[in-house]
C-alpha cells in the first residue's frame, strides 16, 4: 500500500478513537493551560519519530482538544457536524485545488458559482448580482466595506483617501466592524454607532439623524452594516427601515448574516430578513447554522461589477485561459484560495434546499424549547426574545462569568456569556442542529445540578 492508503487508515482509526471519545467524555479532558507544554509532547525536534510514538501523541492530541460538536458544547456558533458536508470537506483536501482559476478548479468553479446563484435567488438579487467565499464573517464585512469605499469614492482605489467617509453600524454589531475601519483607510474614529433598541435591534431614526448631523458637518456617509443576528443577542436590524435611508442618502447597505442569515433557507423564518433584497451585499456564514465544518462564509453582491472593480487585477502569469466568469481570483482577496464551497455543496446537494430549511427550522425549534423552560421556572431570569437561537439567562442570581468559567474548567459543560446594556448573563445558543429538544433540557439539569451541588459559586 502506498503512504497516503496508510495515512488515511491511520486517519479512520484515530476517528473512530474521536467519536468514541466524544460519545464518552462531551466535553474535552482540559489541559491547565499553564501546563499544557509539559502535558503532552508538541515538541518539534531532528530526528524522525517511529510509527507507534507518532499515533499515541495524535491520540492524546485528539483526546485533549476541545470537542465542539457534542451535545454539551455551546460555546460561540459552532453548528454541529453535519456528516456530508465534512465528505465534502475531506474531498476538498484531497483534491487540494486553489479556486482562483478555471485551469486549476476545473468543475469547483462551478460548485461555488452554483451555491452563489442559488443563494442569489434565494433573497431576490437579478441578474447581475454574484459573490465570493471570503475567509469568514469578518472578512465578508471588510470586502463589503471596501466596495462601499469604492462606489461612493473610485479615485481611492488610486490615490487613497482622500475624503472624510463615515460608516455606521449598531452598537451591537461584531466587532470585526471596528477593525475593518482601520484597515480600509477609513479609520476608526470614523464610525459612527447607531443605539439599539430594548431588542438589541438598531433605531433606524437615529441612523438617520445621525446621516443628517454628518452632511450638515461636511462628512461623507458612505456605509451602513446591518446585522442578520447580532453576536448576543441574535436580533435582527429592521432592513427595510435601514434601506428606506440608505437609498434616500446613496449609502451602501450591507447585512451581516454571519449568525442568522442562513434563515433564507427557511420559509417560517426569512421574514426576519424581510426587505434583504434591497441591500447592496449579504453575507452568511455556513459554518455557524448550517454546521459545515469552518470556515465557509459566502458574501453576495447586487451588482456584481463593483465586486469586481473594488478586487480585480490582471495577471498574466495566472489567468492565462477562460474567461472572467470562471477565473475566480478576479473577485477574491487572496490569490491562492481554498476550496470552501465543496463542503456546503455536497451537504446541499445531498438533503436538497428543503433540508437546510429542516436544520434551520429545528434550531429555532430548539430555541423555544429552550425559552419556554426559562420562562416557566422562576429560579431563571430571562433577558432574551423571540425569533433567536440566543436564549441569554441567568440562574438563581448566580455570577455567570464565575459559573461559566466552573463549568468549563470542571468539564462539565461548555457556555459562554454575553452581555447587553448593563446586564450579564449566560448565552446558550441552540445552533447544533443534531441536538434533540432532550439535549438542551440535559443541559439544563446539568447546569442546574452543578450549582446544587457548588454552594459557594459567588452571587450576583
Ligand atoms: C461570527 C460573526 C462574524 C465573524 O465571522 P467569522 O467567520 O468568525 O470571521 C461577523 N458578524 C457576526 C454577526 C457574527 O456573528
Amino acid at each position: 500500500m502506498s503512504e497516503i492508503n496508510n495515512d488515511l487508515t491511520l486517519f479512520n482509526e484515530l476517528v473512530e478513537v474521536l467519536l468514541n471519545e466524544e460519545q464518552k467524555n462531551p466535553v474535552a479532558d482540559r489541559i491547565d493551560s499553564e501546563k499544557l507544554y509539559d502535558s503532552i509532547d508538541l515538541s518539534l525536534n531532528d530526528t524522525a519519530m517511529v510509527d507507534e510514538k507518532f499515533k499515541e501523541v495524535l491520540k492524546e492530541v485528539l483526546i485533549s482538544t476541545p470537542k465542539t460538536a457534542t451535545n454539551l458544547f455551546f460555546n460561540q456558533l459552532f453548528g454541529g457536524r453535519q456528516s456530508k458536508a465534512v465528505l465534502g470537506d475531506l474531498l476538498a483536501v484531497m483534491l487540494n485545488n486553489s479556486m482562483y482559476t478555471y485551469k486549476v478548479a476545473g468543475p469547483q468553479v462551478g460548485i461555488e458559482q452554483e451555491i452563489i446563484r442559488r443563494s442569489c435567488d434565494l433573497i431576490g438579487y437579478g441578474k447581475q448580482s454574484n459573490g465570493t467565499f471570503p475567509t469568514g464573517g469578518s472578512m465578508s464585512n471588510y470586502m463589503a466595506l471596501v466596495m462601499a469605499r469604492d462606489a461612493k469614492d473610485p479615485s481611492c482605489r488610486t490615490k487613497g483617501m482622500t475624503q472624510a467617509l463615515i460608516i455606521y453600524t449598531s452598537a451591537e454589531s461584531h466587532y470585526s466592524n471596528a477593525k475593518n475601519a482601520s484597515f480600509a483607510g477609513i479609520g476608526r474614529d470614523n464610525i459612527r454607532y447607531i443605539p439599539a433598541d430594548l431588542e438589541g435591534k438598531m433605531i433606524a431614526s437615529k441612523l438617520e439623524e445621525q446621516i443628517i448631523k454628518d452632511l450638515a458637518d461636511g462628512f461623507i456617509p458612505t456605509y451602513v452594516n446591518c446585522t442578520a443576528g447580532t453576536t448576543v443577542l441574535g436580533a435582527f436590524d429592521p432592513i427595510n427601515e435601514l434601506a428606506d435611508i440608505t437609498e434616500k442618502y446613496d449609502i451602501w447597505l450591507h447585512v451581516d448574516g454571519a449568525y442568522s442569515g442562513s434563515v433564507i433557507f427557511s420559509d417560517k423564518y426569512k421574514h426576519l430578513v424581510k426587505g434583504i433584497e434591497r441591500s447592496n451585499s449579504f453575507s452568511y456564514n455556513a459554518h455557524k447554522m448550517i454546521g459545515t465544518p469552518m470556515t465557509c462564509s459566502i458574501i453576495l453582491v447586487r451588482d456584481k461589477k463593483q465586486l469586481h472593480d473594488s478586487f480585480n487585477n490582471e495577471a498574466d502569469y495566472l489567468y492565462q485561459t477562460d474567461g472572467d466568469d470562471f477565473n475566480l481570483g478576479k473577485t477574491s482577496f487572496q490569490c491562492g484560495r481554498r476550496n470552501d464551497a465543496l463542503k456546503f455543496w455536497t451537504l446541499w446537494k445531498s438533503v436538497g434546499t428543503k433540508g437546510l430549511e429542516e436544520i434551520v427550522d429545528h434550531q429555532f425549534e430548539l430555541a423555544d424549547v429552550a425559552r419556554e423552560y426559562v420562562r416557566n421556572n422562576s429560579d431563571y431570569t430571562f433577558y432574551s426574545y423571540d425569533d433567536s437561537i440566543s436564549i441569554c439567562f441567568n440562574y438563581k442570581n448566580v455570577d455567570p462569568m464565575a459559573l461559566c468559567t466552573a463549568l468549563y474548567e470542571r468539564q462539565v459543560t461548555v457556555v459562554g456569556f454575553g452581555s447587553f446594556n448593563d446586564d450579564t448573563f449566560i448565552r446558550l445558543v441552540t445552533i447544533n442542529a443534531t441536538n434533540s429538544k432532550e439535549d438542551i433540557l440535559n443541559f439544563f439539569n446539568v447546569l442546574e445540578e452543578f450549582v446544587e451541588n457548588n454552594p459557594s459559586l459567588k452571587q450576583l
